[in-house]
Order: structure tokens, then C-alpha cells, then sequence
């Protein structure tokens, strides 16, 4: 292999279906800029230097290179390579793992959500209960523990609260 400075001389190459024929100019950094002919479509065509070496480097460039004619059947549209179509599959699945999870947070939120209105309408009915005896016993409703502090006292201390109205 000969070099044009530091990059590979590619003149004369096939890569996959597509033979380097000529040098086009450079690139702003300087890499070759490569002419290119499609075999199946006889079409002319430009490739950045990086794009052939890393083709030249795969073990198949005719999964990586793909002619820019879109009517050609070595275009990418026409001729998807196995490679690109195991990258959509996965995207694909990663893309419906993503929602699957979504849901499954949305069902475990408003799970927890009706568990805790639940438990918020079982305290009220101990809180009711308790309010009840202390009306009956002829405590003003203004100095009726309020169920905001009642919900701050202890689990112990309402449960013997509300065992002894039980008695
Ligand atoms: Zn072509």
C-alpha cells in the first residue's frame, strides 16, 4: 500500500462493490476525498476518506458502502443490509422495553396512590369513631382533636385510644 501523506492510497481498491478510481480533492482536514464507481450502476461518486477506511477495515464493505444512487440496487434503500436490519429490531425492542417500563411505573404509582387513599379513609373511620365518643362524652366540637393531629400521634396511642372505646 502507498501513501498520500499519512492516509492510505486507495487508488485502484475494491471495497464490496465499489472500485476507487481517483483522487477528488481534500477534505478541510486534509484527508483525501475519493472518487468512487458503483459496479452495478457504472454511477461516479464521492466518499470521504474515513468512510472507505473504516469499509476497508470492516470484513464486509459491501454492508457498509452503499451506492448514492438511490435507483441503484447497492443503495441503502434497496438493499438493507442484515446489519441495519438487526439495529432496527433492536431499537425497536428497546423502544417498546421503554414504554412496557413506563406503564409498569404508571400501574406502581397509582397503585401506590389508591393504597394510600385507602389507608387515609381507614384512619379517618378510627378518627370519626374517636370523635363520636369524644361529642358523646360532651366535648365542644371545637375542642375535638382535629384528624390532622390526630394522624400525628403515635400508632400505640390511637390504638389504645381506640381500644378503650372498644371496652
Ligand atoms: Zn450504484
Amino acid at each position: 500500500m502507498t501513501f498520500i501523506g499519512r492516509f492510505a492510497n486507495l487508488i485502484g481498491f475494491a471495497l464490496g462493490n465499489f472500485v476507487v478510481q481517483q483522487i477528488s480533492g481534500r477534505d478541510r482536514y486534509g484527508a483525501p476525498v475519493w472518487i468512487v464507481i458503483c459496479s452495478a450502476c457504472r454511477r461516479k461518486q464521492v466518499f470521504a476518506h474515513r468512510t472507505l477506511a473504516s469499509a476497508l477495515e470492516s470484513r464486509s464493505a459491501a454492508q457498509v458502502l452503499f451506492c448514492q444512487n438511490a435507483a441503484c440496487r447497492l443503495s441503502r434503500k434497496e438493499h438493507s443490509s442484515p446489519e441495519s436490519l438487526a439495529d432496527l429490531r433492536r431499537q425497536e425492542r428497546a423502544e417498546k422495553e421503554q414504554l412496557e417500563e413506563a406503564a409498569r411505573k404508571e400501574q406502581e404509582l397509582a397503585a401506590q396512590e389508591a393504597a394510600q387513599q385507602t389507608a387515609l379513609r381507614t384512619e379517618k373511620q378510627k378518627w370519626l369513631r374517636f370523635a363520636n365518643s369524644q361529642i358523646l362524652a360532651g366535648i365542644a366540637i371545637a375542642d375535638v382533636m382535629s384528624f390532622e393531629t390526630w394522624q400525628r400521634q403515635s400508632d400505640h396511642w390511637r390504638e389504645d385510644i381506640l381500644n378503650r372505646l372498644g371496652a
